[in-house]
Formats: structure tokens, C-alpha cells, sequence
């Protein structure tokens, strides 16, 4: 392994995999250094439970990857390396306590009929939504691709001024301010259309009447509506392989198991790393730093007293809870044998449901009925498990990260270790209410706690998944901090990348792929 790089990174999750990828093509010779025993970060698959099941340790759905600029560019050469999708039709549904359940498949007709068993207005209103949504696309995925600089945002303001004139860039601005609680009530009538799409906003931390949330439920459904969603085929790792191959064939290296423990610099200019073991590694051009913002001023011994405190105060989300199972069957839904074909099942029945898990979850409590995200992604992909066999990947969204008691007065434990397995009980339990008989189809599981995800990934502090939370106080011009949305930080060369950087917490390898641009002058 050498010693002197162009590029040194620390980390080696897919946005600085991306932005090594894309620095290589450019001629940059790039290194990074990964913690972990395997690349990824929070994209990696493995078999947890049992020998052939295969299991995605966290992101399952790679459909912003595959719909990303950093993809359409490099699609042959992954392709080249082994990347591979499986596309899905039927991307997402929700069952609810009653028996009944809606769904979104790309195919109109059906998501329509699903949606008139609720409300015949919001199947119109899905109708009319989808229609507008190729003239709404260009500007909602220009905004969230663009760099959050002033210049970048004056030309897109330009251009949706241009396009849309200024009643129509208000009502854009006011539509970005909504909750999801606000847009989808003024939008649907139906409480479980609202319920279906409200959830995913709690793949975020966006509850229901949090300002800035209805972008993600609007975006979700509409894209799951048009594209449906893409899983990685095999698992999710598919994409970090492919990305890891690429990179070395074009002369560069990936090193696991070596941890940065410190930045080097000189006179406000980065020089390299440290590594645990001792050695220094040299950056001639750029030192990248694929971590969590507050790792910065303890890895550096501290920049300027304003920025170390904004990494500092950078806010975590609450975390994430994942149980895999290996399973004998897909469970028997009691809505009904079709959510057998859904990507994604939701358990979570209602704004107001989302709305107390996520306050509980923030009030350090143990949630009395928490959101279940139950993916099934054997049923689009039986690679994944021997012939007949199934794994389920649930995400139990929201828990604490330090625990301060249970909602439902029931778990004494405010140990993680502890609480892990009654808090996974309860989970089943839910599961159990909507599939009879799932538990008696369990072959193994393996419980991740929020202290387990961020002892194998220091980025999700407290098992936050997305690395900070988006509220609008911490999004776009000021992720992970005012002036710094672009990664740059006070050391010359030293860059921030990740989820912590905007565009934000997602597969779509925005923040690695605009910095890799930048560097590389596009
Ligand atoms: C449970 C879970 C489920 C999710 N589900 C989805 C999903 O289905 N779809 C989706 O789009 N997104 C999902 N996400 C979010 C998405 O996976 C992440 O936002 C994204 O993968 C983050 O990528 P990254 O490149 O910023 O960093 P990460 O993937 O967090 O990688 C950072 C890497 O840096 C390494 N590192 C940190 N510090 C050091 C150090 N000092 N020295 C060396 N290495 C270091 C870490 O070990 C890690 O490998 C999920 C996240 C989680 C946790």
C-alpha cells in the first residue's frame, strides 16, 4: 500500500467511494481508509443470521443510486464491475389495523383502484399529481442537485423564476416550508392515502408536523408511482463492490481495517492522516473526510472556535432499531396474499401514531407502538436466500439512542443490551398483529441495536440513520453548517463529505459526487 495519494479519504461508505471513483477518472490518484472490515458503511449485505441468507445490514433500497447524476454517469463502467438491479413494480404499501391495505405500483390503473377503495377524490387527485409531476421533476430534482452555493442558487432561482413565474416559485417555497402533516391534509382526504405516503417522511426525521417534511412523502410516492424502485441484485452491496473494483482498476486503493485517528496539517493546510496503527499516510491535493461532523474538531485537535462548535451542535435524528429474520415463508398478511409483492410493507397506520413514536422516541422513551418498515426484498430477489426461503429486513424507526424508559411502562432496562430483546419483541408483536403466524416462520434473527449500527459505523451517532437530522435549520444552506454546505471546512484542502453534507442522508451519492466535481472542476 503506498503511502503518498492525491486524494487521501477517511471512510469508505458509497459517497466517498463515488467521489474517489469520479477523482480517479480525472487522474487523481486516490486512498481511502476504511474502519471497518468491509467498505460500504451503511451499504454492505452479509449473512447475520444463517449461512445463504443474505442480509442488507442497512439501505435496502438503492433507488436513489440508480436515479442518481453520479450514476447515469458511470452506469457502463459499474455494470463493467459487477454493479446489478433488480427493478421493482410494486415498490411500496401499507397495512392498517382494520385489515384493509393501499399501495403504490407502477402500474396507474392498479395504484388508482387501490387508492378510489379509500376516496375516489384521491385517486383523481393521484391522477392529477402524477400528470404535473413531469413539469414539477426538472425543478424539485434541480434543487436537490445542485450545489448549495450562492451562485448555483441564483441560477436555479433564475430558471424556476423563468419556468414558473413568481406566483408559481412562491408556491414551490411554500410547498418546500410544508409539513407533511399540512400538505398531505390539504391534498388527500382519506387518512390512510395520508398514513401510505406520510411514512416516508419517517424514513427521514420527518414526522408529521415537522416544517420541511412534505417534499419526501410527495417525492417517495411520485417516483415509487413512476419508476418504481430498484434493489441492489444479491443485496445491496452489489453497487459498493462494483464501486471498490472500479476504483482499483484505475490505481486506486481501499484499505479496511485501518483507522483514521487523526488529520494532519500544516499552517491551515491538510497534509494527510494518521492511521491507528501509527503510519502517515501523505495528501498531495485533498484530504476528504467521509465522517460524522462532531469526529472533525477531535480528529483535527480543532479548526476555528466557531466551526468546531457548529460540528459540535450538528443535530442527530433519532435511530433506527433493525431485525433481521430468516424466514420459512414471507409472511401471511392479514390484509391479504398481494403485500407479499411489495418492496416495502409500512406498518403505520396513522399521522397521528407517527406523530407520538417520533415525540416519544425524541423524549429518549421507548416508543409504545414504533413505525415498522418491513421490506421484503426475497420476493423481488430469491438470490438472497436458499430456494423456497426468505429474509425480512425491519426497520423499527423511531428509538432512542440513550434510553430514558419505555412509553408503554413495560421495559425497565435503559441499557441497550438489555432493552434490545423485550424492545424486538414488541416489534414482532406488531408484525404478528398484521401476519399471523410470522413468528413460527423464523429460522434465525439477529437484533442491531442503535448502539450496535453506530459501534460498526461511528457516522450514525446514537443508530441515527441519516447522519443529522434534515430539519430546515440543518438542510440545504446550512448542512452540516452555514458557508460549509459545500464540504469545505477552515483547513485548506480538508473536505467534509457524507450524509452530513448536503444534498443529505440517502443512497444518491450527492454530497461525494458534487465534491468530486468541484475538485475536479467538474
Ligand atoms: C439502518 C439504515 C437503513 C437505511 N436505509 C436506506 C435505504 O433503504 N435507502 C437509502 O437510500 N438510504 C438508506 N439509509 C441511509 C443511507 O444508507 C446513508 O445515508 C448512506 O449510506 C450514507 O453514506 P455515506 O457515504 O455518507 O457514509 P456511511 O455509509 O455512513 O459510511 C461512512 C464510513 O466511514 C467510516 N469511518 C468513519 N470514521 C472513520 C475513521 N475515523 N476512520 C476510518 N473510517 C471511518 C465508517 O466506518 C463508514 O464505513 C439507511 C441507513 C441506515 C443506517
Amino acid at each position: 500500500m503506498p503511502d503518498t495519494f492525491d486524494a487521501v479519504f477517511i471512510g469508505a461508505g458509497h459517497n466517498a467511494l463515488a467521489c474517489a471513483l469520479h477523482l480517479a477518472k480525472k487522474g487523481w490518484r486516490v486512498g481511502l481508509f476504511e474502519q471497518a472490515p468491509v467498505a460500504g458503511g451503511a451499504v454492505k449485505t452479509g449473512e447475520y443470521t444463517l449461512p445463504g441468507f443474505r442480509h442488507d445490514w442497512a439501505a435496502m433500497n438503492l433507488s436513489l443510486f440508480a436515479g442518481s447524476g453520479f450514476f447515469k454517469e458511470n452506469a457502463a463502467e459499474l455494470a463493467g464491475h459487477g454493479a446489478d438491479f433488480v427493478p421493482v413494480s410494486k415498490p411500496f404499501a401499507s397495512a392498517f389495523p382494520d385489515g384493509k391495505w393501499c399501495g403504490v405500483s407502477t402500474d396507474m390503473a392498479e395504484t388508482t383502484a387501490r387508492i378510489s377503495g379509500f376516496s375516489a377524490r384521491d385517486a383523481e387527485t393521484w391522477g392529477q399529481l402524477m400528470h404535473a409531476f413531469g413539469t414539477e421533476a426538472p425543478h424539485i430534482f434541480g434543487l436537490l442537485g445542485s450545489p448549495m452555493q450562492f451562485r448555483a442558487l441564483a441560477y436555479f432561482m433564475f430558471k424556476t423564476l423563468r419556468a414558473k413565474g413568481l406566483g408559481g416559485t412562491l408556491d414551490m417555497g411554500r410547498f418546500l416550508l410544508q409539513s407533511p402533516r399540512q400538505w398531505l391534509g390539504q391534498t388527500f382526504e382519506s387518512p390512510q392515502v395520508q398514513a401510505m405516503l406520510g411514512a416516508w417522511g419517517m424514513h427521514l426525521d420527518f414526522a408529521p408536523d415537522i416544517a420541511g417534511g412534505a417534499l419526501f412523502p410527495y417525492l417517495e410516492g411520485m417516483a415509487g408511482q413512476a419508476f418504481g424502485m430498484a434493489l441492489g441484485k444479491g443485496g445491496a452491496d452489489t453497487i459498493i463492490t462494483a464501486l471498490v473494483a472500479a476504483i482499483t482498476a484505475r490505481g486506486g486503493h481501499v484499505a479496511c481495517n485501518a483507522p483514521v485517528s487523526r488529520i494532519l496539517h500544516r499552517d491551515g493546510i491538510a497534509t494527510g492522516v494518521e492511521l491507528a496503527d501509527g503510519r502517515s499516510i501523505t495528501a498531495r491535493r485533498a484530504v476528504i473526510a467521509g465522517v460524522a461532523p462532531r469526529a472533525l474538531p477531535r480528529l483535527t485537535g480543532g479548526m476555528t472556535p466557531a466551526f468546531d462548535k457548529a460540528m459540535t451542535d450538528f443535530t442527530r435524528a433519532p435511530g433506527t432499531m433493525m431485525i433481521h429474520l430468516a424466514l420459512d415463508g414471507l409472511p401471511d398478511w392479514a390484509a391479504g396474499a398481494a403485500l407479499k409483492s411489495f418492496a416495502y410493507v409500512h406498518l403505520a397506520p396513522s399521522l397521528d401514531q407517527m406523530a407520538r413514536t417520533y415525540a416519544q422516541a425524541q423524549a429518549g422513551l421507548l416508543p409504545d407502538e414504533p413505525i415498522l418498515v418491513v421490506g421484503q426484498p426475497t420476493g423481488q430477489d430469491p438470490s438472497r436466500a436458499p430456494e423456497g426461503k426468505h429474509v425480512l429486513w425491519l426497520q423499527v424507526r423511531m428509538t432512542p439512542g440513550t434510553i430514558k424508559g419505555d412509553a408503554k411502562g413495560e421495559i425497565t432496562a435503559t441499557d441497550w443490551a438489555e432493552a434490545a430483546e423485550p424492545m424486538a419483541e414488541r416489534a414482532l408483536d406488531i408484525l404478528e398483529s398484521y401476519a399471523p403466524g410470522t413468528r413460527a416462520k423464523i429460522l434465525g434473527r439477529r437484533i442491531v441495536t442503535p448502539k450496535e449500527l453506530e459501534a460498526e459505523n461511528p457516522n450514525l451517532v446514537g443508530g441515527d440513520q441519516v447522519c443529522g437530522s434534515h430539519h430546515m435549520a440543518q438542510h440545504f444552506l446550512f448542512r452540516p453548517a452555514r458557508g460549509h454546505a459545500d464540504g469545505a471546512t477552515p483547513i485548506k484542502n480538508l473536505h467534509l463529505t457524507g450524509a452530513a453534507v448536503w444534498p443529505g442522508a440517502g443512497t444518491g451519492a450527492g454530497p461525494g459526487y458534487l465534491l468530486a466535481r468541484k475538485l475536479a472542476g467538474k
